[in-house]
């Protein structure tokens, strides 16, 4: 195997991962503190990300699907996984084969659960105000849940991440599901959640975008560091005259005399054309602004300022989430579970 070097790769701190999980550990109260690495991680590495906070004491981790648990496997020893999407027609032979437990959603799954006959634990999610997945509490405390054995009962927060009515009148119905509902466990705070308070914590809190770098709310600033740190590789640096556009649709001029690297980088990576105008790069210390359009591949800033810059020269971009969010009109999930495969990922 020839060892080929990718011009783009994605830095992964991993002491800023393990210190964002333990703020919001100490965030929730006595609740343990568990980490969602559905979507490969946010994709930055579901693997790499479970392997390094279970050594740092998590135990409860969180899939959307069975596919996503398999590629998991094997678990690290001693944590759980819980597969939030539940159990299809389909997920049935994984759901007996693999060691995850279910997070069942609807009284059909749990029909299916309960039909599989096991009788190994699962989890349950309850419908709390989201209107998306889980049993209504009607439908809980109905009986569907009768002979189940329910390791962890969830709820979904709606609008954790704003000052919201919904959000005591959810804590006050998942306290009504933990008193009339048999489990291990509750649990109820996503990221923005656990900055709600710790009566939000239950016994298992669930963050994902704060692990990675993400704000989700005011409580979360200053506390929270930057994890991913894209960067790419200079393809090229040229000079490009006063009067001369860059790119499709000719959308810059250069106002002066100009030197612009081109980088590889473009949508196919997930770093999508609404960054033009607004984003940047950093070369050792000086900013380059983005000109131009972003195109599939290539995108091009202005290293006018940057003397020595040259071809194979790297550079990392500003991808600060929430500003990098508010600038963007992308939300901080958007800006981490879009970056593609061809990003190397390499953990420092
Ligand atoms: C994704 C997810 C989380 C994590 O949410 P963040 O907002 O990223 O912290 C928690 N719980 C459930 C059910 C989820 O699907």
């Amino acid at each position: 195997m020839i060892s080929i070097p990718s011009p783009l790769r994605l830095r992964l701190d991993s002491a800023a991962l393990v210190a964002n999980w333990r703020w919001l550990a100490a965030q929730g109260g006595g609740a343990a503190c568990g980490a969602a690495v559905k979507a490969n991680g946010y994709g930055l590495g579901a693997r790499a990300i479970t392997h390094r906070l279970a050594a740092a004491g998590c135990r409860d981790f969180f899939v959307a699907t069975w596919a996503e648990a398999a590629a998991l496997m094997p678990l690290p020893g001693d944590v759980s996984l819980s597969v939030l999407h539940g159990v299809g027609e389909d997920d049935m032979v994984a759901a007996r084969t693999l060691p995850a437990r279910p997070v069942l959603n609807s009284v059909e799954q749990v029909r299916r659960w309960r039909a599989a006959g096991e009788g190994r634990p699962c989890d349950v999610m309850i419908d709390t105000g989201m209107s998306r997945l889980g049993l209504r509490i009607d439908e809980a405390l109905g009986g569907a849940l009768g002979g189940l054995d329910v390791e962890t009962c969830l709820a979904t927060l709606a609008s954790a991440d704003e000052d919201s009515e919904q959000n005591s009148r959810q804590l006050a119905a998942f306290r009504q599901v933990r008193d009339a509902i048999p489990a291990r466990r509750y649990s109820l705070a996503n990221s923005a959640g656990i900055c709600l308070g710790a009566d939000y914590g239950f016994d298992l809190t669930r963050p994902g975008i704060a692990l990675y770098g993400g704000t989700p709310r005011a409580e979360a600033v200053g506390h929270i560091r930057q994890v991913a740190f894209p960067e790419a590789r200079v393809l090229q640096v040229r000079s490009v005259r006063a009067g001369e556009t860059v790119g499709y649709g000719a959308s810059w001029t250069a106002p002066r005399d100009c030197r612009i690297a081109v980088t590889n980088l473009g949508y196919a990576d997930g770093f999508l054309r609404c960054h033009a105008g607004t984003a940047s790069a950093v070369w050792q210390t000086r900013a380059l602004p983005l000109v131009g359009r972003v195109s599939m591949d290539l995108t091009a800033f202005d290293a006018t300022d940057a003397g020595a810059i040259g071809e194979g020269d790297w550079l990392r971009l500003d991808y600060d989430l929430p500003a990098v969010s508010a600038a963007s009109g992308l939300s901080q999930y958007e800006l981490l579970t879009g970056l593609g495969n061809r990003f190397e990922r390499v953990w420092i």
